[in-house]
């Protein structure tokens, strides 16, 4: 092999910009290695919207050094430092990495070698006069030079354990972005910009949504009453939009016998993730799933294939033992609160059944203001047809379905060969929200491995027993990383509905506190979600105060609205101020929350 292989072929797009996020690692660790020369370097792949590398430095970066890193970076990008391949036995390039320090490529030579791997490439940076400026361990994929790099900026620097052990050092990983164009890089960086304003993790405790205590622990996020009042319009929304649909609620305990998810596979699936509970004489799991529980409801009874499809409805809480490194915010946690549901039905039902779960999702989705610019997965089988479980017949007919119906109801789907699970094709819905990002949320999921494990069926009209298709669908995931994904798509400014508090009445002074508080009265009576603050705070503060908690009405009352017929109300999503009849208000907050306007 030589140098020219990476430049052979026209290179796509894709390609292109992963060889130029690649090669951009290998500048950083360049710049690192002339800033600190005993810097042990670790690994420096690409990641979605750039590339990170991880280093063991004699001290801990400041972001102040981001910018000496950039300056020193953008020298090489200018002396156009061409990248060439040399091979190496790698028995030698063990030692030889040993030999200049770097323990941590030497230990990737070694597994490299341990898999069988006899000759491994490094690939070397040279300057116009042929003198060698860097070298670096790697497979390749990389720029003819580094003149070509489009655009980048360094964003972050974080911590990392070599290779994801926390028994092992902990790295410090640089980031950075890079792109093919100044302009896709501004977009990108003004995108991040945005989204550390709506970052859940700032905005849901300083709204008073959520809390975590290290009582409770890691990962275990606390609901207060103002997060409890979302998560339970959302519950309560959910349940109004299946209610008519044919489902039915049904509850289950948290744990069971282990032997219940030896028996579905979860057990060997989740390992060491689960959580464990000894009792006095049994020991169970926390459930990690709860798909176990509802097979187990379904086979309890004796269903006739006039009973089908039979649906069953339950937003319930799983337990996942994640590292807690990896544990914040309402994304990653312990405790997650699926939106569960399934269905037992035919094959020949499956059609009919996914669009119903459709109709749902685009009803739900429509609601949030998320439905604009969607796309959805139908992720099929692919080519090593022995990775999968099941019947020839039932997944091509089970594959049809999902087509057919997404098709029926013009879903903007893309067909992705090698997706489906191990034992089903499934339908993945991939959301925006309002900057842009892609949330994968709902899903609808053909299962043929459960009934199977547990032996499921039902009697057919030839009275003879017959295996039914499960569906796993969930229309917002987890209620917490929900919230959360709603949090920053709202910048906490939630449309009524959801409000925590709908309206804010704030009295000018003590003579109105009277009419303010038999107002509220009225206006929750009426079902609004209503707070007086007749605190003794001056009223700018007050009003600031409404204003910082993002509250949807406010309605300031003096002498001219205990006399008059109207009230002025101010809007938080318009910044206008209204005067409106006071029984006017009242019908419109009802609409407002009635036909969940957004
Ligand atoms: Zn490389
Ligand atoms: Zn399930």
């Amino acid at each position: 092999m030589s140098a020219k292989n990476d430049l052979d072929k026209p290179l796509s797009e894709e390609q292109k910009l992963h060889n130029m996020r690649h090669s951009c690692s290998h500048i950083l660790a360049q710049a690192v290695l002339e800033m600190f020369p005993d810097a042990k370097l670790g690994i420096g792949p690409t990641i979605e919207t750039g590339f990170y590398y991880d280093f063991d430095l004699p001290r801990t970066l400041i972001p102040e050094d981001l910018k000496i890193l950039e300056d020193k970076m953008k020298r090489i990008i200018k002396e156009k430092q061409t990248f060439h391949r040399v091979e190496e036995p790698a028995a030698e390039a063990v030692e030889f990495l040993e030999g200049k320090g770097q323990p941590y490529k030497a230990e990737v030579v070694r597994d490299l070698m341990e898999e069988g791997e006899e000759i491994v490439s490094f690939y070397e940076n040279k300057d116009r006069k042929d003198n060698l400026k860097f070298w670096d361990l790697c497979e390749g994929g990389h720029l003819e030079n580094t003149g070509q790099v489009g655009a980048f900026k360094l964003t972050k620097i974080a911590g990392a354990y070599w290779r994801g052990d926390e028994k092992r050092p902990m790295l410090q990983r640089i980031y950075g972005a890079c792109f093919l164009t100044k302009e896709e890089l501004k977009a990108y960086l003004d995108q991040l910009e945005e989204a550390k304003k709506r970052d859940h993790k700032v905005l849901g405790p300083k709204l008073g949504l959520y809390t975590s205590s290290p009582l409770v622990g890691a990962g275990l996020p606390l609901l207060g009453p103002k997060g409890a009042v979302i998560r339970r319009e959302l519950e309560d929304y959910l349940w109004e939009l299946h209610k008519n649909r044919g489902y039915s609620r049904v509850y289950s305990p948290h744990i069971a016998k282990e032997d219940l998810y030896v028996q579905s596979g979860h057990a060997a699936k989740f390992g060491d993730e689960l959580f464990r509970v000894k009792g006095k004489e049994d020991s169970f799991i926390l459930k990690p799933m709860n798909c176990p529980h509802h097979m187990q409801i379904f086979s309890d009874n004796q269903f006739s294939y006039r009973d089908m499809p039979v649906r069953y409805f339950e937003p319930a809480v799983v337990y996942r033992d994640e590292k807690s490194g990896q544990l914040g915010g309402l994304t990653r946690v312990r405790s997650i609160t699926q939106d569960d549901g399934h269905l037992f039905c035919r094959v020949s039902q499956i059609k009919a059944e996914v669009k119903i779960v459709c109709e749902v999702i685009n009803e739900f989705y429509s609601t949030i203001g998320m439905n604009e610019d969607y796309w959805v997965s139908l992720s099929v089988r692919g080519e090593e047809r022995d990775k999968y479980l099941g019947d020839d017949k039932i997944w091509e007919q089970a594959e049809e379905a999902l087509e057919e119906a997404a098709k029926a109801i013009k879903l903007p789907y893309k067909r992705v060969e090698g997706e489906a699970a191990f034992y089903g094709p499934k339908l993945d819905f991939m959301f925006k929200d309002a900057i842009g990002r892609e949330w994968q949320l709902a899903t609808i999921q053909c299962d043929f491995n459960l009934p199977l494990r547990f032996e499921l069926e039902f009697t057919n009209e030839e009275g003879e027993k017959e295996r039914p298709v499960v569906i796993h669908r969930a229309i917002c995931g987890s209620f917490e990383r929900f919230m959360g994904v709603l949090i920053e798509h709202f910048v906490g400014a939630f449309p009524v509905w959801l409000a925590p508090v709908q309206v804010q009445i704030i009295p000018v002074a003590t003579p109105h506190h009277d009419f303010a508080n038999k107002y509220a009265q009225k206006l929750r009576s009426e079902g609004a979600r209503v707070i007086v603050d007749d605190s003794n705070d001056s009223l700018g503060k007050r009003i600031r105060n409404a204003e910082m908690q993002k509250i949807p009405y406010m309605l300031v009352v003096g002498d001219k609205e205990i006399d008059g017929d109207n009230i002025a109300v101010r809007s938080y999503k318009t910044k206008e101020q209204f005067d409106v009849g006071k029984n006017e208000f009242i019908d419109q907050l009802k609409a407002d929350i009635k036909e969940r306007k957004l």
